[in-house]
């Protein structure tokens, strides 16, 4: 059976795949062009997340809108989800079984979507995303290959609001996103 974007968002509104839907107040669908050839890949929604039922607003949203600006780049143009659709209790790390109940939607996801390039935002997304192994503070930027896609990561917006020294790190990482996506032969506006 092939699944639409509508048929996924559906899904996910009335999900009680793992005990998050007890916890939840919105399931948080991933948003964006359905075009993009970036996709950006979160561990989960976080406490305002859960409250609008959008993902990166609030806090970190502004400092990712704020790196996007600086390298030439903006949210209409890229498709912005997480490994997780439901909020954990107190921001705590996603558990495995959670992780695993989700998975299938972001696997949709990125199966309707196509990206060229994925793009992990932070540690727990890259160890379930890229290896389990992943050490952000060393391999962030870094890039690997696979199935016609390239795939890096760097922290998450959430990390650099706790340390705004990581800022003009994270935007290094996201400057070279920008020049990958050129080489690849992406950009504007989808
Ligand atoms: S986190 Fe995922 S699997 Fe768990 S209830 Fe939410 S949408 Fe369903």
């Amino acid at each position: 059976m092939q699944f639409t974007w509508d048929d996924i968002e559906q899904h996910v509104a009335v999900c009680t795949g793992c005990p998050l839907s007890r916890t939840r107040r919105r399931p948080v669908m991933g948003r964006g062009s359905r075009k993009a050839d970036i996709m950006l890949i979160a561990e989960a929604p976080g406490g305002q997340e859960d409250r609008q039922g959008t993902p990166f607003v609030g806090d970190s949203g502004k400092i990712l809108d704020d790196l996007l600006r600086d390298c030439g780049l903006c949210r209409e143009e890229i498709y912005i989800t997480n490994i997780l659709k439901c909020h954990p209790p107190g921001n705590r790390d996603p558990k495995e079984e959670e992780k695993e109940a989700c998975f299938p939607y972001l696997k949709y996801e990125t199966f309707l979507l196509k990206p060229k390039i994925i793009v992990c935002l932070g540690r727990v997304a890259a160890q379930r995303i890229i290896s389990p192994d992943f050490k952000i503070t060393r391999q962030h930027g870094s890039w690997i290959s696979r199935k016609n896609c390239a795939l890096t990561a760097t922290y998450h917006p959430s990390a650099v609001l706790r340390d705004i020294s990581k800022y003009e790190l994270v935007k290094k990482d996201f400057l070279e996103i920008a020049r990958k996506r050129n080489e690849l032969g992406g950009g504007g506006v989808p």
